[in-house]
């Protein structure tokens, strides 16, 4: 129950660090994996590569394939919307540390 309560929150969490991120620069999937393991937090591929998926179905992020040492690689970037979306999660999360501290 608690572990439940605990993947809901982080899920939120996670998505704002991918926008985070794929505001600043193009971001993939390996990438973004090592980043979050260093914030604490235990993803796999299998859980990632889907939250990958529905952010660019919602319009949030889009993707590129660029070929990297003969390997093509899947790179995300922030769409106008997603813009949007982070500035105000951001706000919120700003607002709610403020209150937590
Ligand atoms: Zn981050």
């Amino acid at each position: 129950m608690k572990d439940k309560v605990l993947r809901k929150l982080f899920l939120g969490f996670i998505q704002l660090h991918i926008l985070h991120h794929a505001c600043k620069e193009p971001v993939f999937g390996l990438w973004m994996m090592e980043e979050l393991q260093e914030h604490g937090y235990e993803i796999s591929a299998g859980t990632l590569y889907p939250i990958f998926h529905n952010l660019e179905k919602s319009g949030l992020l889009y993707s590129i394939e660029k070929v990297i040492d003969g390997k093509v690689r899947k790179y995300y970037q922030i769409t106008a919307e997603g813009e949007e979306v982070l500035k105000l999660a951001k706000e919120k999360a700003m607002e709610l540390i403020d209150e937590l501290e």
